[in-house]
């Protein structure tokens, strides 16, 4: 009886060490499986960052060459950079490009309707601080521009230059018709009602410390800073902001870059 009873404890202990190694093993491996598929998880999830940062890189890559390269067809889209368009000297703007949709801010003086409400809230926000300015010039069409551009080619050949001089010195404060910033309904020229030359003077008025300081938060930048004219082609003119759209004008700030060093980055 006795080994009867002892074979049959046996015969327990044995099946039920079968079993808890099985359900041991089985455990373990769903341990180890679980620890392998965290891994490749993570693995997986590390990869697709890279790669949607890659993309993302890209992606920011494309949009500026975009934005350095088809001026006309960006301003036009429905792109999220459309307000990055460069347009310098070295960027011509398709001389037929106009705004799809203009606003008109001050009698005769537009712009493009995008930007229309951020430049309002610069304008009554800096008004509210009690200072006095207002838009003297926005969108310029390129017939336009070129008027401005030979009449104050003319005041130059007035004043003795001959018509070569005469246009190199022109260049200098008016961009050459197609090149100007105005034409993509983005540029404004602010000046200060205490102040209205347009020369390095009106950069010390109080409009244009605090513009200087606060038009990022509108998505606009000083578009031609002092010491930044071998970059941009254009000498300091304190009074032309150029919306960019807020993350740019931000980024560009802080920085203190120009729209032709943040687009090359
Ligand atoms: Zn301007």
């Amino acid at each position: 009886m006795r080994r009867i009873r002892t074979s049959t404890k046996l015969k327990r202990m044995f099946v039920m060490g079968i079993i808890l190694g099985a359900a041991a093993g089985i455990l373990f491996t769903i341990l180890i499986a679980y620890q392998v598929l965290s891994s490749d998880r993570a693995e997986f999830a590390s990869a697709n960052a890279e790669l949607t940062k890659e993309n993302e890189s890209l992606k920011e890559q494309a949009m500026k060459t975009q934005a350095v390269e088809n001026s006309a067809e960006l301003l036009a889209s429905d792109s999220d950079d459309w307000a990055l368009a460069l347009v310098n000297e070295d960027h011509p703007l398709d001389t037929s490009y106009a705004p799809a949709e203009m606003t008109e801010i001050d009698t005769e003086r537009s712009v493009d309707s995008r930007i229309a409400e951020d430049l309002q809230n610069m304008m009554s926000d800096g008004a509210e601080q009690g200072l006095s300015m207002y838009v003297a010039s926005a969108y310029r069409s390129y017939e336009q521009q070129r008027s401005v551009f030979s009449s104050t080619m003319q005041d130059w050949i007035y004043q003795g230059y001959s018509p070569l001089d005469a246009y190199d010195e022109t260049k200098l404060s008016v961009a050459v018709p197609g090149t100007s910033e105005h034409a993509t309904g983005l540029a404004v020229d602010i000046i200060s009602s205490e102040y209205e030359a347009l020369d390095d003077r009106q950069g010390d008025t109080e409009e244009q410390k605090w513009l200087m300081e606060h038009c990022w938060e509108y998505g606009f930048i000083l578009r031609y800073p002092e010491d930044k004219g071998d970059v941009t082609g254009i000498i300091y003119e304190p009074w032309h902001y150029r919306y960019v759209g807020k993350d740019a004008a931000k980024e560009i700030t802080e920085q203190g870059i120009t729209l032709e060093e943040y687009l090359q980055q």
